[in-house]
């Protein structure tokens, strides 16, 4: 037990250093804290088994989707921190995993410049899609619905559509719109499956340190969830993450619409 302390101590020590390196130091204190608190919480080996089942138990949740639906199969991917550690994941089960993404004209450069790099660095099978449509530079902020509707449900539609499933990051400690969520979901004759809904914030990035997935840079300016530009805020750490997204509008801390909408 005492071995187990100290390996634990490194470890922690280890993985707030990496931390501090791709987060910066507001993300940094915050994670420190947790962590420390929790450590002080439960000082018992029982804690530090969780994420190593968590992840056991996501890779066989996508291995069975994979012997289950084949080819039909494809994760989406937006690239903030939940979706790359699915890739991630999805990526161990099988390397040349179908994978989409939907980017959207507001979608920050530093996003574009993330999902180039993570294309290169993981070979990622990616199909991107966006919208054809031109949308009035004011419409996120006039009518936030209708944007999303256009610049995200509807390339979703098309993403989907010679699918019968889809792997998504979803959580259900993000914010008020995803408590309820199943880790399987059936809607219209389109499987949803939702390997990590029950990973933490802090779970996450526990797993991106440890296999050095690298970080979007809006995480180091303090972002906990990213989406467009227009529409992402920054957050303090005592709310849901998704309470920076739509803020100053009736979506707030909400949904685009790609996981409340029926997609076929
Ligand atoms: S998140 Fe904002 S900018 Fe992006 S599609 Fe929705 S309303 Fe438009």
């Amino acid at each position: 037990m005492e071995s187990f302390k100290n390996n634990m101590q490194v470890w922690t020590s280890w993985l707030l250093q990496l931390l501090s390196i791709e987060l910066g130091d507001k993300n940094h204190m915050a994670l420190s804290n947790n962590i420390t608190a929790e450590h002080e919480l439960k000082n018992d080996e029982n804690i530090y088994n969780i994420l190593p089942k968590k992840v056991e138990d996501a890779k066989k949740i996508i291995s069975d989707a994979i012997e289950q639906f084949g080819d039909e199969l494809a994760v989406a991917c937006s690239f903030g921190k939940d979706s790359m550690v699915v890739v991630h994941l999805a990526l161990q089960v099988d390397p040349t995993i179908k994978i989409f993404t939907v980017m959207t004209p507001f979608k920050p450069q530093e996003t574009f410049d993330y999902k180039d790099e993570m294309i290169a660095k993981y070979h990622l099978n990616l199909e991107e899609y966006i919208s054809t449509e031109t949308v009035d530079i004011n419409l996120p902020k006039t009518n936030p619905d209708e944007c999303c509707r256009i610049l995200k449900v509807e390339p979703t539609k098309q993403a989907v559509m010679n699918l019968d499933a889809w792997i998504c990051g979803l959580r259900n400690t993000e914010g008020r719109t995803r408590k309820d969520y199943k880790i399987i979901e059936k809607k219209n004759g389109l499987t949803k499956i939702n390997p990590i809904l029950e990973w933490t914030e802090l779970d996450i990035w526990r797993y991106m340190a440890i296999n050095e997935i690298p970080v979007h840079p809006f995480y180091a300016r303090g972002y906990r969830s990213l989406g467009c530009e227009p529409c992402t805020s920054l957050v303090n750490d005592t709310g849901l993450e998704r309470e920076g997204r739509w803020i100053g509008t009736s979506k707030c801390g909400g949904e685009c619409g790609i996981h409340t909408k029926s997609l076929k």
